[in-house]
């Protein structure tokens, strides 16, 4: 079958074909330890489901305006100021289904064909897949563990051309865990004010996962805030990754094409999401604190387990929910009829021997990484954390 030119510029991302293969093998009744997952093991707060119960009793089932209801914008504004002090009218957000929506609707609003996206990597994957969508030019920065995985000022100002157009990137990051710091973000923004005509994507979708805290967004240095769009939504800080409402917040004019584009694509999201969102950003933040508090007690966990295992080069992330160590080490060694020769091998030997999942750094344009999340219970990331200190040890 003939199918669209497109599809051959871009792929599944390895972090969902993970998550099938962890599937099917627990489908085969295997006991695997799924350490690959991108969403809270919690629950959504309560306070923020029964104001989607009331929803639906009130009625609320029908098309609502393309960039969300009235008040939800309102409210979207209202968090942006309370949490950074940042001014947007309701006119400057666009709600939509997920921040990954917000996200398509921004690059396909700045990017034409032929123009340079520098993305600092690793990365999260749907970035460049969405940049070759438009036909644009993918500039990966790599970005090294001895810096936790952030650019540099000079790595940036390095990676600018005449045709540079958008800068994408996430603080704190998926897969690194990594957070940039308000002098870190000031170094960046320096370099930013010397070239106008780049637009920022700041996605922030992990904002209240922040170990360090507080929350930094590049959009409140200098003249930044006109051409950054920030990306955020209730997925992770509210563990509501099923209810699929996102939001971007940017200068007029990019929120009206963003506008004009989910118009033919989505409409708008669920009306039901959009109405308990307005709880979950105008309510209190206890309910994501505790969720936070017990994130900061696995990843201590964690830390400790994988720097006890021989030969792994791990970091302690400020954010996120995830540990990203190297694994060069073990490349070259085998066991039995298994032999590493990378991230992949590597990642497929921990599945099939030790029955523990997590997603090859490969996926993410670092192949000497793994990505592991802690977004599960503590007992199952006890069993992980022995299960592949066994398994790794028998590597020679
Ligand atoms: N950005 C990053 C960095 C993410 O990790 C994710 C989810 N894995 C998203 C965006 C998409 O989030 P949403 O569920 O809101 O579409």
């Amino acid at each position: 079958m003939q199918l669209a030119e497109r599809l051959t510029r871009i792929s599944v991302p390895q972090t969902i074909r993970m998550a099938k293969l962890s599937r099917e093998l627990k489908a085969q009744g295997i006991d695997i330890v799924d350490l690959s997952i991108g969403e809270p093991d919690f629950d959504t707060p309560a306070h923020i489901r029964e104001a989607a119960k009331k929803a639906i009793d009130e009625g609320f089932t029908h098309y609502t305006p393309v960039a969300g209801y009235a008040d939800l914008k309102a409210a979207v504004a209202y968090k942006l100021k309370r949490d950074n002090g940042l001014e947007y009218s309701p006119e400057q957000i666009v709600v939509s289904t997920g921040a990954k929506q917000s996200i398509a609707n921004a690059v396909l609003s700045i990017v034409n064909p032929g123009d340079e996206v520098i993305i600092p990597t690793p990365y999260w994957v749907t970035y460049s897949e969405l940049v070759k969508l438009c036909q644009g030019v993918v500039k990966f920065v790599p970005c090294g563990i001895e810096n936790n995985y952030k650019i540099t000022p000079a790595q940036l100002e390095a990676a600018i051309t005449p045709r540079t157009r958008l800068f994408m990137f996430s603080s704190p990051c998926n897969p690194t865990g990594s957070v940039y710091s308000r002098e870190e973000l000031e170094g960046l923004a320096a370099v930013f004010e010397k070239h106008p005509d780049i637009f920022i994507i700041s996605d922030e979708i992990y904002e209240y996962i922040n170990y360090v805290g507080p929350h930094e967004s590049i959009a409140s240095f200098g003249s930044l805030k006109d051409r950054t769009i920030i990306i955020n939504g209730l997925s992770k800080g509210f563990a509501m990754t099923g209810w699929r409402l996102g939001y971007l917040a940017a200068p007029l004019e990019i929120a009206k094409a963003s506008d004009m584009i989910q118009s033919q694509f989505t409409s708008a999201t669920c009306s039901i999401s959009q109405r308990c969102a307005i709880t979950a950003l105008r309510g209190e933040l206890d309910a994501t604190n505790e969720m936070v508090a017990a994130f900061r007690d696995r990843r201590a966990f964690i830390y400790k387990a994988l720097q006890e295992i021989p030969g792994l080069k791990v970091n302690e992330p400020d954010g996120a929910f995830y540990m990203f160590p190297n694994v060069s080490a073990f490349f070259g060694r085998s066991y039995e009829d298994s032999h590493i020769a990378n991230a992949d091998d590597l990642c497929m030997y921990l599945l099939h021997k030790a029955n523990v999942s997590v997603v090859t750094g490969g996926a993410f344009q670092q192949p000497e990484c793994i990505r592991i999340s802690y977004a599960t219970g503590m007992p199952r990331i006890e069993e992980g954390m022995k299960r592949m200190k066994e398994w790794l040890g028998k590597l020679q």
